[in-house]
């Protein structure tokens, strides 16, 4: 089976490359239901938190706090809920997971991109994992536009 995050990389349309380090890559996820929601995944396949290496750990920091910083630019993110799951790898048997942290911002305020609003209605509590909204894709790229800006990344690739 091949492992859906190795073969996210390193850039789509739906899972639009935001940033990267030595061993991390960050993605906007297709699901925008909370505006900027992204993931974080480490670039080797390795399935458990308790394996990653103390300097993948140290960078994993210094990308939490450039994500943070970006999404409070970007969108004036009030929060975050940083999850790493991996629930699905497990519906299948051998499973084969890849760790990735869902970096979720969160709002006491709406988000307005062109004339889409984005809201938070479970501002205060945990979000609802169901709830789906796919942006159009222009405004997709934009939301990953806002973001590689406050970060002040500009991905080299483009520029070929
Ligand atoms: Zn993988």
């Amino acid at each position: 089976m091949v492992c859906p995050i190795c073969s996210w990389s390193p850039d789509t349309s739906d899972y639009v490359l935001l940033y990267e380090t030595r061993y991390w890559r960050v993605v906007l996820a297709p699901n925008q239901c909370l505006v900027g929601r992204c993931v974080l995944h480490l670039k080797r396949h390795c399935g458990d938190v308790a394996d990653t290496t103390p300097d993948e750990l140290l960078e994993w920091l210094t990308v939490v706090k450039i994500i943070e910083s970006a999404l409070r630019t970007a969108f004036g993110a009030t929060l975050f809920n940083w999850s790493c799951y991996m629930n699905h790898s497990y519906r299948e048997n051998p499973s084969d997971p890849h760790i990735h942290w869902w970096a979720v911002p969160r709002y006491n305020h709406q988000v307005e991109i062109d004339d889409w609003v984005f809201e938070d209605p479970q501002f205060g509590n945990p979000y609802d994992h169901y709830r789906w909204i796919k942006a159009p894709t222009e405004i997709h790229h934009q939301i990953a536009e806002k973001i590689r800006q406050a970060i002040g990344y500009i991905d080299f690739r483009e520029e070929r």
